[in-house]
């Protein structure tokens, strides 16, 4: 079994993309700046933002982080992106959800400029990445495929489960799993909460990705010999070994299945390590502006 290693890869991605900063920095260029919108003070959402904030800063990215308290109303958060999309000095903007319920998460993830989407979460980028036409991708699926690249597993051909249907994750991931590139090229099962007979299409399937947030739901017998394993899952459980009180599970029963794969991402040291590059490498693209629309 291969252990596929986040915190090995995106060490070695940060050096690049650092590196690629000094260069741009060097050649009178403004580093890449990232927005930041949190709403509401979410012990989640405020973990995920500072770490966002601080990976940039490890690069050398400029970054901002906008605070509203969660009783701000939908005019004035949708003034606040437009406001950003006018800025010439800020590339990237994310809007970190969940957003409280007067606010219609639909209509602020299209306020946000296509060019500055570096989450990949509007219209414009999904229907373009349906099409593989360039665009933001999402910043987990975007992650696993550099994952996937970095360990040189080759997808064509091959059969892939996704479970979890989410725009940020499943649905996205697996169009790219399907596309014709690589990684790509393999015949995907979108598996979702209605699928019936789950483990044996994942029991019959050589890559699965796991999205769906029930921990430790991929279990030994739904895994084939020799099978790779993506676990996105992020679920926070009560631990009474850790200062917090919570620990991070994954979507897989990682003791039991791991020895029946050829590659497993762990939880934490995985996935989530590789969606903070996927969202890095959005950010510099928006800098340089190589997507255009
Ligand atoms: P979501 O809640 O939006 O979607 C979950 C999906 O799972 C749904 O499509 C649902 O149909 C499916 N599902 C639920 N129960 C199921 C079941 N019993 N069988 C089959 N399918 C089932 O979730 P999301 O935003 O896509 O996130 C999924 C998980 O990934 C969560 O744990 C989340 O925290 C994690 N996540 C991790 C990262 C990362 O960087 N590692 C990024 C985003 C999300």
């Amino acid at each position: 079994m291969i252990l596929l290693d986040g915190k090995l890869v995106s060490a070695e991605m940060k050096l690049k993309l650092k590196a690629e900063v000094t260069e741009m920095v060097a050649a009178g260029k403004r580093a890449p700046h990232l927005c930041a919108i949190l709403v509401g003070n979410n012990g989640a959402s405020e973990t995920y933002v500072s770490s966002k904030v601080r990976n940039c800063e490890e690069v050398g990215f400029g970054s901002s982080l906008i605070r509203f308290d969660s009783d701000i109303s939908e005019e004035v958060l949708l003034d606040k992106i437009h406001e950003i999309n006018d800025d010439e000095t800020i590339d990237g903007l994310i809007v970190q959800l969940p957003l409280p319920p007067q606010i219609n998460v639909q209509k602020v993830t299209e306020a946000i400029s296509p060019s500055k989407d570096v989450d990949g979460f509007h219209p414009t980028n999904s229907g373009r990445l349906m099409q593989n036409l360039p665009a933001f991708i999402p910043a987990t699926p975007y992650g696993i495929l550099m994952m996937l690249d970095y360990y040189g597993i080759q997808t064509e051909g091959k059969t892939c489960a996704v479970i979890g249907r989410s725009n940020i994750v499943g649905m996205p991931m697996s169009v790219l799993m399907a596309r014709n590139d690589s990684p790509g090229n393999c015949t995907v099962t979108l598996c979702h909460s209605k699928t019936k007979n789950l483990e044996q299409v994942t029991a019959a399937s050589d890559i699965i990705v796991a999205a769906l947030g029930r921990p430790g739901f991929v279990k030994e017998n739904m895994v084939k010999e020799g099978a790779i394993v993506i676990d996105v899952g992020i679920t926070r459980v009560p631990s009474a070994t850790t200062k917090s009180g919570f620990k991070i599970a994954g979507d897989v029963d990682f003791q039991n299945v791991s020895s029946k794969c050829a590659y497993i991402s762990p939880v934490p040291g995985g996935v989530g390590l590789m969606t903070i590059i996927g969202l890095l490498k959005n950010t510099m693209a928006a800098a340089k502006k190589e997507i255009s629309f």
